[in-house]
């Protein structure tokens, strides 16, 4: 109801819940993906047996999380969540693996970022469902293998070249996320415009998920943004004017480029001459996090050939020099 909806917006991860899908069913896209995660989870109640480990890489925003979420829901199974930052030492990952129940879930965000020794620990755990608990301290210290419930890793990553083979083999099930197409964007924000309690026009719709980098995460931000301008300025129903006036007032382009890329584009034309540069290079000029430039800004870039990377570092394409002389043009002007 409208009272979660207003909570929600305190904190942007409780901002992602209510407009999160609750079941694979209710998400938009992603068509094969969905297929094939059905076939397994058929399978795996057929059989009454846990869900294989399933691995989900891509860009940040385009649903990993919510499929992590909605398969224990569909399962109707426990869910445990934690991070790889979070899990410093084996000692943090043992009570999620004592804690899991049988065909439970336990998911893994940033699965790149386990230290080493978490990894290997999560080996056997997988893999036969035991683990090395050590009982007492200094000389008295023992060791003992225990046996855990079978269950279902689930793992997420935005690096998946950054995994280590041996972790990466141990998920039968591997999937990759990819950009939206604009239609499902435009589905995703026409039902988040339900939920929010505001209406919209078509073409409005289809100019907000032209403008939300194909991704969803995105898109409901634009939304979000776009209601409270409504709200503010007019009757609160969306336009495709009043979408367009509240885009242009955060700055956000016809491609759907906000300061942020235009900044990262405009680094490298000016000050590389195109390139190519490196990203430390980059990152450094622009005082931004390298990761940050390589997890959240980069992908939408390489996707429409704005960007390329070559192995001497980064290039802006004839494109992104376009692109970034026509909004130079425009502002001078205004
Ligand atoms: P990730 O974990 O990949 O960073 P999330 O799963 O957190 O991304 O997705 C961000 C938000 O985008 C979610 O809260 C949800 O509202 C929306 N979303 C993602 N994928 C879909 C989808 N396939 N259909 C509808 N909404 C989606």
């Amino acid at each position: 109801g409208r009272e979660a909806i207003l909570q929600g917006e305190s904190s942007p991860n409780e901002e992602d819940k209510s407009l999160r899908p609750q079941s694979i069913s209710e998400m938009v896209g992603q068509l094969e993906v969905r297929e094939r995660l059905k076939v397994v989870v058929d399978a795996a109640v057929k059989r009454d047996e846990p869900l294989g480990h399933i691995l989900f890489d891509g860009p940040p925003g385009l649903g990993k999380t919510t499929f992590a979420t909605c398969i224990p829901k569909d399962l109707g199974v426990n869910f445990q969540l934690t991070s790889g930052p979070a899990l410093q030492a084996p000692k943090d990952l043992v009570p999620y693996l004592t804690n899991a129940d049988e065909k439970s879930i336990l998911f893994i965000d940033e699965i790149h970022r386990l230290p080493k020794a978490v990894e290997e620990y999560l080996y056997t755990a997988m893999e036969d469902f035991r683990i090395d608990i050590v009982l007492g301290e200094g000389t008295n210290a023992r060791t003992i293998n225990l046996q855990i419930k079978p269950f279902t890793l689930i793992g997420a990553t935005t690096r998946s070249g950054m995994l280590t083979a041996p972790l990466r083999d141990r998920f039968p099930l591997r999937e990759h996320l990819d950009f939206y197409t604009n239609e499902e964007l435009a589905e995703i924000i026409r039902r988040n415009s339900r939920k929010l309690d505001v209406t919209i026009d078509d073409d409005a719709s289809l100019e907000i998920s032209k403008r939300s980098r194909g991704t969803p995460r995105v898109a409901n931000n634009r939304l979000r943004w776009i209601r409270d301008y409504v709200t503010s300025k007019a009757d609160g129903h969306i336009t495709m004017q009043l979408a367009q006036d509240a885009m242009a007032m955060q700055e956000i382009d016809s491609l759907g480029l906000d300061n942020q890329d235009r900044k990262y584009l405009n680094t490298i034309i000016r000050v590389f001459a195109g390139g190519p540069a490196g990203i430390e290079a980059i990152a450094h000029t622009m005082n931004a996090a390298p990761e940050t430039l390589a997890d959240e800004v980069e992908p939408f870039l390489l996707r429409t050939e704005l960007l390329v990377r070559t192995p001497r570092g980064r290039m802006v394409t004839t494109k992104s020099v376009e692109h970034i002389q026509k909004i130079m043009a425009a502002k001078g002007k205004g």
